[in-house]
């Protein structure tokens, strides 16, 4: 078999087999609805509410403060819906470089409901301007509004980290709703949300090593919040649907072995990292990053020199099987480029490509890509060899 490196795990990783294991009972023997009351239904129960404390307990958080979604995508849109619908905030406060899945529902938003939204500064990492947001949040607090602040954990594509604790202090102190989008974090740190001061947060089981179309939504306690699917009286009625019971016993057991593997995985990712960083900058002196050593140690974005160019850079690596992404303004995506580059305002005359890596991928996948690399520039690292 040909070799591949898959060297784009922010976008999702591959199911850990310690996963799939634990989530094959539940669709073969324990398959029963977790609504019906005969014991074939209150075995799915229980293994629904047993997940629901494993995972609070993970976060440092009560078991009744977590509620199983599809993913990312829906708690954001949980969360936000919330804050507008049931917690009354009227101006809303975010950053250019979150992901759609926010920055999308914060547009409907704003587009149905007639809020008014406003992005914080950032500076040239994406790191967001405290001192601006505390500004924001005081000058629409004394117009009369009341704010939610919806700011990610980390980014997907360059890896920037929010100060969170930081954001959780200013949100509080005017009286803000603090959502934080925390996909990029939730399975590679250890957390504890009530530290963070968030009301609202969101994780995704399938960018550690679970299960796709599974997630929560963390929601602080006594923070008021209403369905946004409707139906039955599922995750106490705030989630209609049958639930997706494999789903939640895979989340929890990847989960489970990133926090309980945290030390060793968190630092051979960093080392695949850091060996990815000084093998480019051994090709060309001229390829420079848009993530700091000290950003989300799953992700590297790179700029490479003048001259090449983001999508044939990636269909050249994918002949050769190796898999990475986009993050370059240029780049082809869904609306025609990252937002995540162009709202940093660089100008970069090359190729922008996010390599992105987990605990399933090997030194040699690494190496592999540096040499093909290494042989796509030219000898004066100008332009991308055909
Ligand atoms: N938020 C961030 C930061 C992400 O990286 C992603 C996934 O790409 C999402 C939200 C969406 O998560 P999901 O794929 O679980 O809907």
């Amino acid at each position: 078999m040909n070799q591949i490196a898959y060297l784009d795990n922010a976008a999702t990783t591959q199911l850990d087999p310690k996963v799939l294991e634990s989530m094959i009972p539940y669709m073969e023997e324990y398959y029963g609805n977790p609504s019906s009351i005969y014991a074939l239904g209150r075995q799915s129960r229980l293994a629904i509410e047993s997940s629901r404390k494993q995972v609070a307990e993970m976060l440092g958080v009560k078991a009744t403060s977590i509620y199983f979604t599809s993913g990312g995508t829906e708690s954001n849109n949980t969360a936000i819906a919330a804050a507008v619908n049931e917690l009354g905030c009227t101006h809303i406060i975010t950053s250019p470089i979150e992901h759609h899945a926010v920055l999308h529902t914060v547009e409907h938003y704003c587009q149905y409901n007639k809020l008014s939204c406003s992005l914080v500064k950032l500076n040239a990492m994406g790191e967001v301007d405290l001192p601006d947001l505390e500004n924001q949040l005081a000058a629409y607090t004394k117009q009369g509004h009341k704010c939610l602040v919806s700011l990610m954990h980390a980014n997907n594509e360059i890896g920037v980290l929010l100060e969170i604790e930081a954001v959780g202090v200013i949100a509080r102190r005017h009286g803000a709703i603090f959502h934080s989008d925390c996909v990029q974090t939730i399975g590679h740190y250890p957390i504890n949300l009530i530290d963070y001061g968030v009301h609202f947060a969101s994780a995704s089981g399938h960018k550690f090593h679970g299960p796709k179309g599974t997630g929560i939504l963390y929601v602080s306690d006594g923070t008021k919040f209403g369905a946004l699917i409707h139906g039955g009286s599922q995750e106490r009625k705030k989630r209609a649907g049958t639930e997706n019971v494999h789903g939640i016993i895979g989340f929890t057991k990847a989960l489970a072995l990133a926090m309980d593997n945290f030390l060793h995985d968190h630092s051979y990712i960093k080392s695949l990292n850091k060996r990815m960083r000084l093998g480019l900058k051994a090709i060309s002196k001229n390829i420079s990053f848009n993530s700091s050593e000290n950003s989300l140690y799953t992700v590297l974005s790179v700029n490479f020199p003048a001259g090449t160019h983001t999508d044939l850079m990636l269909a050249l690596m994918d002949r050769k099987g190796i898999y990475a992404s986009g993050g370059s303004a240029c780049s082809s995506g869904d609306d025609g480029g990252s937002h995540v580059i162009t709202a940093l305002k660089k100008d970069l005359p090359g190729a922008t490509i996010r390599f992105s890596f987990s605990k399933m991928t090997s030194v040699e996948a690494i190496d592999f890509t540096l040499e093909f690399i290494s042989s796509m520039l030219l000898p004066k690292d100008q332009a991308v060899i055909l």
